[in-house]
């Protein structure tokens, strides 16, 4: 027979959003329970300079990972290494199956289980990524000051990206695989109109070259087939990214990309007493300040729930 633990609050994930709920958890005296899933520290933790984080000039991506990880311990949140593998949001309290077997029944929840990048799949993306493959403008932009970028993609993301890069490099050239771009028209006009970028219609990138940094890219034309080389010092890839919701598909609304949906402004999804923090419900600003902002929101959102539960008139029996 498995195991079932209690808790005032569950919260799935452990990247900045997870933590900071569970420090703001822990603090209101909920005793939160977390699970940290197959990426302990969540996506910082493949990263190497953090230069963005509030009161850090720079720091390693895993080191402010294992710090806030830390905090959440220190204050009294229980971390577990496990996944969770299930959950029902149908009834109260909530309950969530992990991987090893243990059940978790908890009276309110946190999703924090983030998001992760698209890539295109190539081994030399793989080799390179952090060492000139990035898949984020706002955290990578930086280390480019005056140098040559690629981006890839079509979308709003790449448009975006790409005019961003132009505030550090000295060119960007944007690189899509038809001739014609997904984005909205205004973010198309004014990438048009910026004299650093250029455009390389009809193309894919078949490999990117280099050895402890990148030093050019292998391009395939999508209607001749021909191969050409182009010199950049970094490509950033925007080609979309996956929220990790397969495990709430049904059980809590999400839009048509899997990104939860929570009512404007709030960490309030379509279950109450079940909140969403960070990337997993986030497509615009995907910044760990901004997710560790919403893990604080959706922690103190869960106190408010609890609370109101509380003090709520008890329901008479029918
Ligand atoms: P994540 O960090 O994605 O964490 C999700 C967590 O959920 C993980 O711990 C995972 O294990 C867990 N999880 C998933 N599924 C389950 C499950 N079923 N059960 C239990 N747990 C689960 N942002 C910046 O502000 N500055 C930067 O410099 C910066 N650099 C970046 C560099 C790279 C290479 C990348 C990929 C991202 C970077 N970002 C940066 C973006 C930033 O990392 C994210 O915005 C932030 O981590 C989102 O935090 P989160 O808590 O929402 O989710
Ligand atoms: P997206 O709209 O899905 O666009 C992804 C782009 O990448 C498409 O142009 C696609 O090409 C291309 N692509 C996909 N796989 C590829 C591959 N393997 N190789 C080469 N190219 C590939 O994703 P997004 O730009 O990240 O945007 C996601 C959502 O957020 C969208 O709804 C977007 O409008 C929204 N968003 C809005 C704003 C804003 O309003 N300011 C900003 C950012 C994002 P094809 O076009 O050929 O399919």
């Amino acid at each position: 027979m498995s195991d079932v633990r209690r808790t005032k609050l569950l919260i799935i994930g452990s990247g900045p959003a997870g933590y900071t709920a569970a420090v703001y958890g822990a603090r209101a005296m909920l005793e939160p329970v977390l699970v940290e899933g197959l990426q302990p520290g969540g996506q910082l933790t493949i990263t190497t300079d953090v230069e963005n984080w509030p009161g850090e000039t720079a720091i390693m991506g895993p080191e402010l990972m294992a710090k806030l990880r830390a905090q959440a311990e220190h204050v009294g949140a229980h971390i577990i290494s496990d996944i969770v593998a299930e959950v029902d949001f149908s009834r109260r309290p909530f309950r969530a199956v992990l991987d090893g077997g243990e059940v978790i029944e908890a009276e309110t929840v946190i999703v924090a289980t983030g998001a992760s990048a698209r890539w295109l799949g190539l081994d030399s993306e793989t080799r390179l990524r952090g060492k000139g493959v990035s898949a984020c403008a706002t955290c990578d932009g930086f280390f480019f000051r005056g140098k040559q970028v690629a981006v890839v993609g079509g979308g709003n993301t790449a448009v975006e990206e790409a005019l961003f890069l132009t505030n550090f490099a000295s060119k960007v050239t944007l690189i899509h695989r038809r001739d014609e771009l997904r984005a909205d028209k205004t973010n198309q006009q004014r990438l048009f109109a910026n004299p650093k970028v250029e455009m390389v219609w009809n193309a894919t990138v078949s490999e990117v070259t280099g050895t402890d940094g990148v030093s050019g890219l292998v391009l395939t034309d999508t209607v001749t087939g021909e191969a050409r080389p182009l010199a950049v010092d970094g490509l950033f890839v925007a080609i979309g990214h996956e929220p990790a919701t397969g495990l709430f598909a049904g059980k809590l609304a999400m839009d048509e990309e899997g990104y939860l949906l929570v009512a404007p402004g709030t960490p309030v999804t379509s279950v109450p007493g079940v909140f969403a923090a960070g990337d997993v419900t986030d497509k615009l600003y995907r910044q760990a300040v901004t997710a560790a902002g919403m893990g604080c929101m959706a922690a103190l959102e869960a106190e408010r729930f609890l609370a109101h539960q509380a003090h709520a008139p008890q329901q008479q029996a029918a």
